[in-house]
């Protein structure tokens, strides 16, 4: 880690933070789930940064991974529990932070200071050679002793340069995987509980696509989408995204076809605990350093 590269994460991480807040402060009952997702990513590029992935806007039982479409009607309604992650990057480099709301009601304070009370555990006790599953096994008993169920098939994970899930994963339960931290590294660590089974699975496709296979196909306007796709240098990017970078919107839903069709993208599935349960997150990215670690997303 250089200290130009130690720079960037920590611009990244202020934008990324201040990004969440004031995307959790848009979270109203009646507001559009896309004028909230339109407003915080412009904040991001107005501040400096880029998208290191769309915003997810993730409801009650869905704990990640949705994002408005670009003709989205949805709204929040009061009493939803929703999950506002977003990450910004300054050249390549990632922050990656989530704050939970609830809409208008205080019922479910506990189940959203069981995922915020683990973080704050967690890096608590970061630093070079804690192993990774004693960083799970804080998150699980923390979220554990309050009544919930930790989500054990989410995890956070190590940034790189372009890399938003690189190398190490940060697990919410002890899944024994002993590799320790080390200075320079930078985490992201994210607790969700539930109030269901603490699994997630993915049953619908959802807004948010990774680029599996860029190849030009000899069309234009869907030519035009996939250099739009390789300008995410492998990030994730939105419908939207591609919705907005198409020259022929009228055609908008043949061209996303056929980039499914020709294996050039692929939509991440949108995540729901197995129960139905409710689900909260909080999630701040990390480097860790010397002595300990230092939150880059605390704003
Ligand atoms: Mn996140
Ligand atoms: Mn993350």
């Amino acid at each position: 880690m250089t200290s130009r590269e130690a720079e960037m994460l920590r611009r990244a991480g202020e934008i990324a933070g201040k990004a969440r807040d004031y995307g959790a402060s848009l979270v109203k009952e009646g507001a559009k789930l896309l004028d909230v997702a339109e407003k915080v990513e412009a904040f991001i590029i107005e501040s400096g940064g880029d998208l290191a992935f769309p915003i997810n806007l993730s409801i009650n039982n869905q704990a990640a991974h949705y994002t408005p479409a670009h003709d989205d009607e949805r709204i929040f309604h009061r009493g939803d529990i929703v999950k506002v992650d977003v990450g910004a990057h300054v050249d390549g480099y990632i922050g990656d932070t989530a704050i939970t709301v609830e809409v208008g009601t205080h019922h479910q304070k506990r189940l959203i200071e069981a995922s915020s009370e683990a973080l704050e555990a967690a890096i608590s006790i970061i630093r070079p050679g804690v192993s990774v599953r004693e960083v799970g096994q804080v998150v699980s008993t923390v979220i554990s002793s309050l009544g919930f169920q930790p989500v054990r098939n989410l995890t956070g994970h190590q940034l790189k340069q372009y890399i938003l899930h690189a190398g190490l994963s940060i697990p919410n339960v002890d899944d024994g995987d002993s590799t320790i931290l080390r200075e320079g590294m930078a985490v992201a660590v994210e607790p969700f509980a539930s109030t269901g089974s603490g699994v997630v699975d993915g049953r619908t496709s959802g807004n948010i696509f990774h680029a599996l296979r860029i190849r030009h196909v000899g069309d234009a306007a869907v030519d035009s989408l996939v250099q739009a796709i390789e300008d995410r240098r492998g990030l994730p990017f939105s419908e939207r995204y591609l919705y907005k970078s198409d020259p022929d919107p009228d055609n908008f839903s043949r061209h996303l076809r056929k980039l499914h069709r020709m294996g050039i993208i692929r939509p991440y599935p949108i995540l729901s605990d197995t129960k139905g349960g409710l689900v909260s997150q909080r999630e701040h990215s990390l480097l860790v350093t010397a002595d300990g670690c230092e939150v880059l997303t605390r704003v």
